[in-house]
């Protein structure tokens, strides 16, 4: 597994602390990069892809489909398409982090 986890530290307007450090993992189809405050459920920030044993984001979760992304780049170099509808596909921008 590629990227299996990190740590980085965020800015957080929900908290008085300025600062606060949160796991993250990037999506194993899309590359997404998901944060995940320690509160959070792990049901909510994704899960693990039963075909690829990557961990994926709660949009290709939803999805229901494995495509890693070197699948989708093959795909789309060969229909010649661009990284935007790429991001069309996903249905967000590629490695924009977001909060769960
Ligand atoms: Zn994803
Ligand atoms: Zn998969």
């Amino acid at each position: 597994m590629r990227n299996p986890g990190g740590v980085g530290t965020i800015m957080d307007p929900d908290v008085d602390q300025p600062v606060q450090e949160c796991d993250s993992f990037t999506c194993g189809h899309c590359q997404y990069v998901v944060w995940v405050r320690p509160t959070a459920n792990p049901a909510d920030v994704g899960g693990l892809c039963k075909q690829c044993m990557a961990l994926i984001c709660p949009g290709c979760v939803g999805r229901m489909v494995c495509v890693t992304w070197e699948q989708m780049l093959e795909m789309q170099e060969a229909k010649g398409r661009t990284f935007r509808s790429i991001e069309e596909t996903l249905g967000h921008a590629l490695n924009e982090p977001s909060l769960v």
